[in-house]
């Protein structure tokens, strides 16, 4: 094959920084108040049949960093404060949300019932409003009542409330160690987008050896399960971000990432065109 060598880019292009915008605060803070609520909403009607100990509120917070995760994408929100932001308020909102959810289940939605069993021919909803506790007074009752707990004991107030803290602290842990490694993804500054795969697949040895001398490494002498990953903002303006992974004898992963300009990209993708793209052979 030819050998024209392109050039990497010294180090990553720099506007690759996270602008922080009114845009992505609005549509963070909006989104995660949505999301939050819509995951407290899902989660009590889910754990009117199961609620596993644990790891409910670690799939509840899951849940929610995912969706965070997707509105970020679609969005094209890149600030990183702007993102951590979004999930901590969405994390909240769907584990407090839950008891609020609950709270209006048992007194709000129901209200009708009320009225029925009521005589006609007045209205009755000062009444009724009257009769209906706040959310503080209804949180107070739950705790008088206890969770019940594994023993088989009502849990003391003090054990109620912590458990809780602690349900609360697992959801937004949960949301937020889903999201922080999605952020690694690169974001142009430019056309305020996120990198998308624009080519990705298996490339024999000469090939990965050519990458791997643009990525300044040596190949170990035994290599496979060798591929390459292409990826751009969609604006196609700032520089092509190039990824080479292969796994060594004793199958550790082992993965390098590397920048190309326009010239650069253009003659890796030609090289890469000449490759036999379902070489996977051992050497
Ligand atoms: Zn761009």
């Amino acid at each position: 094959m030819g050998d024209p060598q392109p050039q990497p880019l010294d180090r990553p292009p720099p506007t690759l920084k996270r602008p922080w915008s009114w845009y992505g605060l609005a549509v963070g803070g909006l989104g995660g108040l949505v999301i939050g609520g819509l995951w407290a909403w899902w989660a009590e009607v889910a754990q009117n049949y199961l609620a596993p100990v644990v790891v409910f509120p670690l799939l509840i917070g899951a849940g929610t960093g995912i969706a965070v995760v997707g509105l970020v994408r679609i969005a094209q929100i890149g600030h990183r404060a702007t993102i951590v932001a979004s999930v901590l308020l969405a994390g909240s909102v769907a584990a407090l949300g839950q008891h609020y959810v609950t709270y209006l289940d048992s007194y709000y939605w129901h209200r009708g019932k009320a009225f029925q069993a009521l005589p006609a021919g007045h209205d009755w909803s000062a009444v009724v409003d009257r009769m209906v506790p706040s959310f503080g007074q209804y949180l107070q009752s739950q705790v008088r009542l206890g969770r019940p707990s594994l023993l088989g004991y009502p849990a003391p107030a003090w054990l109620v409330w912590l458990s809780w803290v602690v349900d609360a602290g697992l959801t937004v842990a949960a949301a937020v160690a889903v999201t922080v490694p999605a952020m690694h993804t690169p974001y142009c500054d430019r056309c305020r987008t996120w990198y998308r795969v624009t080519r990705n697949g298996k490339i024999d040895l000469p090939t990965s050896a050519r990458l791997a001398r643009l990525a300044g490494v040596v190949l170990p002498p035994q290599t496979r399960s060798r591929r390459y990953r292409l990826s751009n903002c969609h604006g196609g303006c700032s520089a092509t971000c190039c990824e080479l992974s292969w796994e060594d004898a004793q199958g550790r992963l082992s993965v390098v990432q590397f920048w190309l300009d326009a010239a650069g990209r253009g003659q890796v993708a030609a090289a890469l065109d000449t490759v036999a793209s379902e070489t996977d052979e051992e050497e």
